[in-house]
This record gives C-alpha cells, sequence and structure tokens, in this order.
C-alpha cells in the first residue's frame, strides 16, 4: 500500500501536496476506493466528500465502530500524516480476518476531508461537518487562495448522515513530536488534545515609495507584524504554549515600496483554554500597542478555535492494553485531529500513535520505521478484535 501511495502528490523536495479536491488527493481517494473494493468493503460517502467503507457482516448489528484518519497534506507535508491511519486500517481489517475474527457489530474506516484546513482554511473541515458541529451554510462561502468556493467542489446540502450509529472512534496517527522516541517504544495512546485556534491578523498602513518617504515619516504594518511575530515568540516560551506565524500575505508585496496591508495567521495552543485565551489576548494587546507606535492599525480575527479534548477514559484504557498484559503509554497531543471533532460531537474516541524518529511533521521528514508501523496495525487490530466482539 505505502508502494502506491509514495508518488501521489510527491513534489521536488520529498514532500506531498495532496490539498483536497485536487487531482493527487483525488488519487489517494481513487486508490482507498480500490484498496476498499478488494476488500469487499462498501464505500459510503455524504455530499462533503466524506468517505466510509464498511465491513458489515451477515448479522453484525450495534453501534459501529470506526478507525481510520485522512488523505489530504498540509502544502508540502510528510507523507505519514493522515494516510498512516488509513493503511494501518486496511491491514488491521487484513489482520482480523486472517485470525478468523467476525465483527459482531459493523466495522468502519473513515476517509475525512480538509484535516488539515491548507486549503478552505478549517481544520477537520469534513469531520465537523459529518458531526454537524459546522453548517453548511457556513462551510459552503470558505473560499481558497485561488477564490474557489468550498460549495463549488462539492455537492454539498444535506446533512452527513455518515458517522450516525457510531459508538466508537479509534484514530491511529503518526506521533508528532518526540515522546515514544524518549520512552523507547513504537506505539502510545492520547489522553488529550490541546485546545488551538487559528487567528488572523490584519495590520494596515500606509503604502509608499522605499526610496524617497523618511524612515520617520513612515506607518510600515510589516514592522508592527515582525515586532508582533517576536512578541508571540517571546510570550509562548515563557508560557510553555505555543504560537506560530506560519502564512503571511503582503500587498502590494512590492521590493521596493512599503507595505499598505500585512494579513499574518497566528496558530496558537496551549495546555487548557483559559491558557489559550490568555496567550492570544496577550499577543492582541502587545500588536495593539505596537501599531499605536508605528502609526498602524491592526484587528484579530479568531478564524477557528477547538476546545481541549480529553479522550474517553474506558475506550482509552481498552486501547491502551497490549496483548502481553502490558500497556501502551499515555501521551498528551498538541495536535488537532478529527478524532478530536468526533469527541466534541460526543462520539466516545481514543487515539494511537505510532514513533516518529525524526519527531518531524508536517515536513518531509516526518517517518514511521516499518517495524513500528506493523506494531501499530497490530495495536489497532487488537482494540478493534475487542471492542467488535
Ligand atoms: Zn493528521
Amino acid at each position: 500500500m505505502w508502494r502506491e501511495l509514495a508518488p501521489v502528490g510527491r513534489v521536488r523536495t520529498g514532500g506531498y501536496r495532496r490539498q483536497p479536491f485536487t487531482s493527487a488527493e483525488r488519487e489517494t481517494v481513487a486508490w482507498f476506493r480500490q484498496e476498499c473494493a478488494a476488500r469487499d468493503l462498501t464505500v459510503e460517502e455524504d455530499p462533503y466528500g466524506n468517505l466510509v467503507a464498511w465491513w458489515r457482516p451477515e448479522g453484525a448489528a450495534g453501534d459501529a465502530v470506526l478507525t481510520g484518519s485522512h488523505l489530504d497534506s498540509v502544502v508540502e507535508g510528510g507523507g505519514y500524516d493522515g494516510p498512516l491511519g488509513v493503511v494501518s486500517a486496511l491491514a488491521a481489517v487484513d489482520a482480523l480476518r486472517e485470525r478468523g475474527h467476525v465483527p459482531a457489530v459493523p466495522l468502519g474506516i473513515g476517509v475525512f476531508v480538509e484535516e488539515e484546513g491548507s486549503r478552505f482554511g478549517i481544520a477537520c473541515l469534513g469531520s465537523r461537518l459529518a458531526t454537524g458541529s459546522m453548517s453548511w451554510e457556513s462551510a459552503r462561502e470558505l473560499r481558497d487562495r485561488d477564490g474557489v468556493a468550498f460549495g463549488d467542489v462539492v455537492a454539498g446540502g444535506a446533512r452527513s448522515t455518515l458517522v450516525e450509529g457510531v459508538g466508537s472512534f479509534v484514530e491511529l496517527h503518526v506521533e508528532q513530536g518526540r515522546d515514544l522516541v524518549h520512552r523507547e517504544v513504537p506505539v502510545g495512546v492520547a489522553t488529550m488534545i490541546w485546545p488551538h485556534g487559528r487567528y488572523r491578523f490584519d495590520f494596515r498602513g500606509e503604502a509608499n515609495h522605499a526610496g524617497t518617504t523618511r524612515m520617520g515619516d513612515r506607518r510600515d504594518p510589516m514592522l508592527t507584524f515582525a515586532g508582533t511575530a517576536l512578541e508571540a515568540a517571546r510570550i509562548a516560551l515563557e508560557t510553555g504554549d505555543r504560537a506560530t506565524f506560519g502564512r503571511l500575505e503582503v500587498s502590494p508585496n512590492g521590493t521596493n515600496a512599503v507595505p499598505e496591508r500585512v494579513t499574518a495567521w497566528l496558530d496558537a495552543r496551549a495546555g487548557s483554554e483559559e491558557a489559550l485565551r490568555s496567550v492570544v489576548s496577550q499577543i492582541g494587546s502587545s500588536a495593539s500597542e505596537q501599531a499605536t507606535g508605528h502609526g498602524t492599525s491592526v484587528d484579530v480575527t479568531a478564524e477557528s478555535e477547538s476546545p481541549e479534548v480529553r479522550f474517553e477514559e474506558a475506550l482509552t484504557a481498552e486501547v491502551s492494553r497490549r496483548s502481553d498484559g502490558g500497556s501502551w503509554p499515555a501521551i498528551a497531543t498538541m495536535a488537532g485531529h478529527d478524532a478530536g471533532v468526533l469527541s466534541a460531537a460526543g462520539i466516545p474516541t481514543a487515539m494511537l500513535f505510532v514513533r516518529n524518529p525524526t519527531g518531524i511533521s508536517h515536513a518531509p521528514a516526518e517517518y514511521a520505521a516499518p517495524e513500528d508501523c506493523l506494531a501499530g496495525v497490530e495495536a489497532l487490530a487488537d482494540s478493534l478484535q475487542r471492542l467488535t466482539r
């Protein structure tokens, strides 16, 4: 499966561009459908492009167990964030069949669209729509950088019924840090997801000539942005939170012009919702203060906020059980996942993580060794076997 997926959407840097509803991402979806057909899994699709492949043996009834993840990537992302959960789910179905296990309840493999928010700006857009935590009315007008609306690339409209009847969700994911490297184990379970949000900072000043405008006469929003980015890093370093400006738009974006407008996006995460509010408000205040000094202005808009997620204890305990009687270690995660959205929607949810030797994610160096991937498949298959007995 990895051999087939590896070249899809890979660019010169070795990273992946699998933005939702682009040809590369659609190719991964076609690949998924093929793998499901080869396993006699029935694929259902909702009006937003989310998929669930069902294994429904005769007589299987009751609350379904869902696993899976996503196939889209960030711009120039790694190969494992998302696909590892999908590949492992398919491999776990194979393992269960080899063991002669027949699920007593329906078992599904989900693929949620636009998990990364790399095209339409909202992370976990697919799972938010699937659970009804975001409405079609607000999603349809979301636009990508070229002005294409989400409503133009999906059928939309009707409510999704894809996760109705799902009683639990187990998502396997590549680790996005080095916790498991330090613990020297291939697999861990997540206890919680840090609350996080995306905030747009609109800095406005006055466009002018880079040569004739004296330094003291400028109203340069780039300076306000730069000062804000430095302050954000200083504040987050002090509090132990995370604050990142990773995306920037400059207008007019000319080498010889003082810019008129700088738009920057802050990604902020913290150990509690109170801490998140505090770090964002400190960064906002610092931006306003600096704007006053520079003769510029700044407006801050929260584009998306995700609350703290505590995974369900009983399910997490079940998923952390090792076949040798031990248990996989519990770790916290600072990254958002569809699992967090399903959990917030009231579906008992747990997450398995597979060791990533580089600790790097959302970049080409993201990796999981084959033997660790197999340990992940075993752990997932063991969990699914117990949950579908
Ligand atoms: Zn992911």
